[in-house]
């Protein structure tokens, strides 16, 4: 299949409130501009100075998301194009991202992860501690950020039970934080976009209320 059908292939099967970031890590700029060519305009890398290459030779109306891990003292390469941020896991790097993002004269979007995998590997906030940031008067004062939602990624396993229900209490974190910024509105923070699910998981992902899914190798073949 080509990079043309398999996007294709995905978009007739996801529903359209759904947004789907490629994921184009370790991929050329010419497989990046199959996907273009064939529509895609929101592209996920997770190296910075990969994203950065990126951005300066294709096309400039490529939405760029930041995808993996983020170390504070490379937000200042993003900072001037960056479209979302998903793996925002220390309040620290949230204060980094808004000073970048006060220096380039923008509001910077960002998504909290959250760590829901039975994996040591994976990256991210608990849920207490997300509601603890959210509600600190330091989260209240980075007004060159916009906190949009949550991510999350699931144990890489074959039992899809599991996947299933790490998705689950992904949402459900997701869902109370919507009902209780509606209640105590926090004006950098809205509950908006669900950002989990990759190209092994995705269809269970948007079953369980994903709203952003985050795909490369079932766009791009494996890396
Ligand atoms: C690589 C990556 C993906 C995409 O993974 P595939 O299995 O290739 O679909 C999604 N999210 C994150 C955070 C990644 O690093």
């Amino acid at each position: 299949m080509s990079i043309t059908n398999n996007i294709k292939e995905i978009l007739s099967k996801i529903p359209e409130t759904v947004t789907l970031v490629a994921v184009s890590k370790t991929k050329p700029n010419e497989a990046i501009l199959a996907a273009y060519h064939a529509g895609q305009r929101i592209f996920g890398e997770n190296k910075v100075q990969e994203l950065v290459a990126k951005y300066e030779s294709l096309p400039k109306d490529i939405e760029w998301h930041m995808i993996g891990h983020l170390q504070s003292n490379k937000v200042k390469y993003i900072a001037p194009f960056v479209h979302l941020i998903h793996g925002i896991d220390s309040l620290k790097l949230l204060v980094e991202v808004n000073k970048q993002a006060l220096l380039n004269h923008r509001i910077i979007n960002v998504l909290l992860q959250v760590f829901i995998a039975q994996e040591e590997t994976k990256f991210g906030f608990s849920e207490e501690e997300i509601i603890d940031v959210l509600n600190s008067e330091k989260f209240k004062q980075l007004t060159n950020i916009e906190v949009v939602g949550l991510m999350g990624m699931a144990t890489n396993t074959d039992n899809e039970q599991q996947i299933r229900n790490e998705f689950k209490s992904l949402r459900l974190l997701f869902e109370q934080l919507k009902i209780s910024n509606f209640k105590f509105p926090i004006s950098n923070f809205q509950s908006q976009i669900l950002s989990m699910g990759m190209s092994c998981d995705y269809k269970i992902a948007i079953e369980e209320g994903a709203t952003m899914i985050r795909v490369g190798s079932s766009i791009f073949g494996g890396r």
